[in-house]
């Protein structure tokens, strides 16, 4: 696996050596284009506005303030934002998540850096936190992957990183195998927080993928009772607006 933070000067050997792949083709990405092909770049969809003024999702509808999932639903999480159509980036968050393609997190960072900074500086948040993943996953998969582009993210922004102040202490289904409600039933005391540390008023949760936000709302809970006051979140993909 590529070291996540090594020097400029090294970096370039360590892309002579192991050139880096384009996270959108998967192939090695042509000198001089930085981390992603220049025709490939074209190719990603963007969440534009208007957006869900509680879960970022993308709305077609201009006259909206929320998508239909939050107007239903009451969330425990303050605000989100979310950088990628799910549909247009999903074969590249695959294999960022199961295929070992680490790397591609400092370009995700990158942009979230880029087309999220004014979201982000009015957040005003004292940490950012990866939703993490229960040790045993962890192991198997070597990495988690929402905690490589929170510490990119922390990097470029200056806001600290929290990657221990949350853990996944119950073993749960994935997500994707279960509706709405099974989502939520599943998450159940899944996350802990470590005691007496917090002392923070604002967070960013970072994610993957944003589905029905229970994973986002099951961190949040815990955090809000731990005396956190503002729960923002910030994921890689969302789905389409509806
Ligand atoms: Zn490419
Ligand atoms: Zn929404």
């Amino acid at each position: 696996m590529r070291n996540v933070f090594i020097g400029r000067g090294m970096t370039k050997i360590v892309n002579l050596l192991f050139p880096l792949r384009c996270p959108v083709c998967d192939e090695i990405v042509p000198v001089g284009e930085g981390k992603a092909c220049r025709s490939c770049r074209g190719k990603i969809r963007y969440i534009r506005e208007p957006k869900c003024q509680k879960c970022g999702r993308q709305l077609n509808d201009e006259a909206k303030v929320f998508c239909s999932a939050c107007e239903g639903k009451k969330h425990l999480f303050d605000r989100g934002v979310a950088l990628y159509d799910y549909q247009s980036m999903k074969k590249s968050v695959y294999r960022f998540k199961y295929k070992n393609r680490c790397e591609y997190a400092a370009f995700y960072a990158q942009e979230i850096y880029k087309r999220l900074k004014n979201e982000i500086h009015c957040m005003e948040a004292d940490a950012i936190i990866p939703i993490p993943l229960h040790v045993s996953r962890q192991k198997s998969r070597g990495y988690n992957q929402a905690e490589l582009i929170a510490a990119h993210l922390s990097k470029l922004t200056g806001i600290p990183l929290e990657k221990n102040l949350v853990k996944r202490i119950r073993k749960t289904v994935p997500q994707k195998q279960l509706d709405a409600r099974a989502r939520q039933n599943n998450l159940k005391k899944a996350f802990n927080i470590k005691p007496n540390v917090v002392k923070l008023s604002k967070t960013i949760l970072i994610d993957d993928i944003y589905t029905t936000g229970s994973t986002v709302d099951a961190v949040a809970r815990e955090l809000k009772c731990r005396g956190v006051g503002t729960v923002y979140f910030i994921t890689l993909c969302i789905g389409e607006g509806f």
